[in-house]
C-alpha cells in the first residue's frame, strides 16, 4: 500500500530524486553511457538491445527526431562494436498519427541495421497498436527477412492466433523471431488474461508452439517458473542454441540472469537509455511499486 502511494506521487517528485533508484534500471542518458553498459555485459558474455527511450509523440516532427536518433545510435554501436541490436516503439515514430509516415521512419531504421547485417526489434505496445504493429511487422519482414523481429504478450488472448497467422512467413533459412514476454500495459479483461497462473500458462503455450515450430524466441522473462518451464521445453524440443536466448531488462534480477548465463543458455539485456528516462522509470514504478523499496534503499545508501 505504501508503496504503491509512492509510485503514485513519485512523478511529482524532482528528477535528481528520481535518479537515486533509477540509475539501476536505465544504463544513462546519453549513447556513451549505453555503450559503456553495453560492453560492459558483453564482456560478461551478454547481449544487448539498446532502446532509446521516449514513447507517445504529439506530432510528426518528434518522429523525424527519434528516427535520426536511432541512426545515429546504430552508427555508434557498430563502430564501438557492441555485441547487440535494438528495439524500438512503433508510436515514438507516429504510428498512431500517421502509420505509413511510421512504416517509412522504422523501414531506413531496418535498412541501417540490415546494412549492418543486424536486426531491430519491434517491442509490442498497448491493444489499440496490436494489429498495426503486426501489420508493419509483416511488411518489414518480407522486404527484410533476417532483420527484423517482433514482440508478442501472452497475456492477450488473441496471441496465440497472431503467431500462427504469421507463420507463412516462417523458414528454416530465415525463420521468424519473437520475444514472447507477459505483457506490460493494463488491458481490458475482454481481450487479456489476468491471473498470474493464467499468463503462465498461456506463456508456456505460446512458447511451445514457437519451440515445436522451429521459430527464433526471445524467452523475455524474470519469473522462475517461467525459466523452468522454458528449460524444459528447450530440453523436451532439443532446441539448439541458434533458435532461442533469454532476455531480461537492464538492472532486473541480476543473480537469476547470472544463473541462466553460467548454465550456458544465450542471454540478450534490455538497455534503455535516453534523456526521456523520468517517464519511462515512474512508469517502471506503477507496474511494480515493489521498485519503490529501492528508492528508500537508496535514499540511505547514497545519502
Ligand atoms: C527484454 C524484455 C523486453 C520486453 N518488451 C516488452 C514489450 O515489448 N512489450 C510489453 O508489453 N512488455 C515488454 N516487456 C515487459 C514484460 O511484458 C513484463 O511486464 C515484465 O517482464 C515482467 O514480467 P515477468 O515475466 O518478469 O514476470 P513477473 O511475474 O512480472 O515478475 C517475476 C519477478 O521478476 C521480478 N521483476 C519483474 N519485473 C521487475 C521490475 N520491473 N523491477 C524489479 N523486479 C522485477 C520480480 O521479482 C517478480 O516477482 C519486456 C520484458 C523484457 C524482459
Amino acid at each position: 500500500m505504501f508503496n504503491k502511494l509512492i509510485a503514485a506521487i513519485l512523478p511529482y517528485f524532482p528528477k535528481k530524486f528520481v535518479w537515486l533508484f533509477s540509475s539501476s534500471y536505465i544504463s544513462g542518458e546519453t549513447v556513451d553511457e549505453a555503450m559503456r553498459v553495453s560492453k560492459e555485459l558483453n564482456s560478461k558474455k551478454i547481449n544487448v538491445t539498446l532502446d532509446v527511450l521516449g514513447e507517445f509523440i504529439k506530432n510528426l516532427d518528434e518522429a523525424e527526431a527519434n528516427k535520426k536518433e536511432y541512426l545515429d545510435l546504430i552508427e555508434i554501436s557498430q563502430r564501438t562494436g557492441i555485441d547487440g541490436n535494438y528495439s524500438v516503439k512503433p508510436t515514438s515514430f507516429g504510428l498512431l498519427i500517421d502509420k505509413e509516415v511510421c512504416y517509412k521512419h522504422i523501414r531506413e531504421i531496418v535498412a541501417k541495421a540490415a546494412s549492418y547485417n543486424n536486426f531491430i526489434r519491434i517491442d509490442m505496445e498497448d491493444s489499440p497498436c496490436t494489429t498495426l504493429e503486426i501489420e508493419l511487422f509483416r511488411r518489414l519482414k518480407t522486404e527484410f527477412p533476417a532483420n527484423v523481429g517482433l514482440v508478442v504478450q501472452a497475456y492477450l488472448k488473441r496471441t496465440l492466433d497472431d503467431i500462427k497467422g504469421l507463420a507463412d512467413l516462417n523458414s528454416p533459412e530465415v525463420p521468424l523471431s519473437f520475444r514472447l514476454c507477459k505483457g506490460i500495459y493494463v488491458e481490458p479483461e475482454a481481450i487479456s488474461y489476468k491471473k498470474y497462473e493464467e499468463i503462465n500458462e498461456h506463456y508456456l503455450e505460446d512458447l511451445e508452439y514457437m519451440l515445436a515450430n522451429k521459430i527464433h524466441v526471445g524467452i523475455a522473462t524474470h519469473d522462475k517458473p517461467l525459466v523452468e518451464g522454458a528449460f524444459e521445453l528447450i530440453r523436451k524440443y532439443n532446441v539448439p542454441k541458434n533458435l532461442y536466448e533469454f532476455q531480461m531488462l537492464y538492472g532486473v534480477t541480476p543473480k537469476l540472469r547470472d544463473s541462466i548465463v553460467n548454465e550456458g543458455h544465450n542471454m540478450r539485456i534490455y538497455v534503455p537509455f535516453g534523456e526521456k528516462w523520468f517517464g519511462y522509470c515512474t512508469r517502471r514504478m506503477k507496474e511494480n511499486p515493489r521498485m519503490v523499496q529501492d528508492i528508500i534503499k537508496a535514499i540511505f545508501y547514497k545519502g
